[in-house]
């Protein structure tokens, strides 16, 4: 089988779906690899290491005309999404929750559209082929990077001739892949370390990576399907809020990692909460995007500095200001999918198996995803 990489094209994307040391697996499974020219680049990995590695370097317009499969990070632009053709497929993080018109476009093109974030992520058989979590983890790693990086003073306690330093406290909201990591980092530098859930199973992970687990008055366990969080209701939200605001104000780095699948993230830090803040605490929101995120007054992209002399930062996509580590393990867990779909040496995308299934959005000029169907349906009916 021909696969092809492709070079990502979405504002700020440094990573690449394959990295030259997952290529052997492929390769040896008698299958060709072609990499789209510059692929690597973002990632630091020049073109001449994916040949060396036994890939065949390509032109952008060779790449889409030959490759049977196409493999990516991010999902296509409109654009590249032209170019793929019928019988063709695409394999990527492609979002098809927040973009169910592209999964349509692709159907009807007769490609056929398969997707990492929809791997059920609680199959023994799925661990390593579990993309949000392995970019997860780079993400709570990264998130507290740049908080120490931004905060003014040390994260560990320091005793030196000149005086003693006070190890930073850190609060973890939020205690998902990328929370436990964020824990294990902020420990690891040393610091005091917070962290709360509305999942009561959290409690034990976070105090075995050495974090306080914050008790709030109000119980709430709001443990939904498949190991995620569903959303509080108006008196829960109200309740956990008032009781964060007094733990947020003693904190000086407030890490918020909070997501709820397919809703707004809920807020979780309000402005009043962070005008409670000493001057030089930092905020880091990983949920910020386009559709909000864990703090009011986070801004997806940017650095706000409060008037009391908070900084909030908002990174929209931290896993690529990691490429290396992030396309390694993102290209384990890609081939890893690939392989598993292409046992056989044919693509077995039958509906019936645990992880084709989910994964198949679209196929054979047919949307798959019931998900995705149901978020297609109001503008059919319009149409
Ligand atoms: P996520 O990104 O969906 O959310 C991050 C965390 O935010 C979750 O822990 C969630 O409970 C929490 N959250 C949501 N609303 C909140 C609120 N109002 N207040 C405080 N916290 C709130 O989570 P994730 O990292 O993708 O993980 C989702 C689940 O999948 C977890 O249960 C995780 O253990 C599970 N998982 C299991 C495996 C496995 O079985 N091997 C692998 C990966 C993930």
């Amino acid at each position: 089988m021909k696969i092809g990489v492709a070079r990502e094209t979405a504002h700020g994307e440094a990573r690449v779906a394959l990295v030259p040391d997952a290529l052997a697996k492929l390769t040896g499974a008698g299958h060709e690899v072609l990499v789209e020219a510059g692929a690597g680049t973002g990632a630091l990995i020049p073109d001449s290491a994916f040949e060396a590695a036994g890939a065949n370097i390509v032109k952008t317009e060779d790449l889409y005309a030959q490759s049977e499969v196409v493999l990516r990070v991010q999902k296509p632009s409109a654009d590249e999404a032209k170019r793929l053709r019928s019988g063709q497929a695409v394999i990527g993080l492609l979002q098809p929750l927040l973009d169910p018109k592209l999964m349509q476009t692709l159907a009807t093109a007769g490609v056929t559209a398969i997707s990492l974030d929809a791997i059920p992520r609680t199959l023994s058989r799925s661990q390593t082929m579990d993309a949000l979590s392995s970019q997860a983890n780079v993400g709570g790693y990264k998130a507290v990077m740049l908080a120490a990086n931004t905060f003014g003073r040390y994260f560990p306690l320091l005793t030196t001739a000149a005086g003693t330093a006070k190890p930073a406290n850190v609060l973890i909201l939020g205690i998902g892949v990328a929370g436990l990591q964020a824990i294990g980092t902020a420990r690891r530098l040393g610091a005091v370390v917070k962290a709360y859930d509305v999942r009561p199973e959290t409690r034990e992970q976070a105090e075995s990576l050495g974090a306080q687990f914050v008790t709030l008055k109000t119980q709430i366990d709001a443990t939904g399907a498949g190991g995620y969080a569903r959303e509080l209701t108006a008196e829960e939200r109200a309740s956990q809020q008032a009781e964060l605001n007094e733990v947020i104000g003693a904190m000086d780095v407030v890490i918020t990692t909070a997501q709820v699948p397919g809703r707004k993230p809920p807020v979780l830090v309000t402005a009043e909460a962070v005008a409670k803040m000493k001057p030089g605490s930092v905020i880091v929101d990983m949920a910020a995007s386009a559709l909000g995120g864990n703090c009011e007054l986070s801004k997806a992209g940017e650095t706000v500095v409060t008037d009391n002399l908070v900084t909030v930062l908002a990174p929209e996509n931290l896993p690529a200001s990691m490429p290396i580590g992030s396309s390694q393990f993102y290209a384990r867990n890609i081939s890893a999918l690939l392989l598993q779909l292409i046992a056989d040496g044919h693509p077995n995308l039958d509906p019936a198996d645990e992880i084709a299934g989910p994964v198949t959005i679209a196929h054979a000029g047919e949307i798959r995803s019931d998900a995705v169907k149901k978020l297609l349906e109001p503008a059919e009916a319009k149409a």
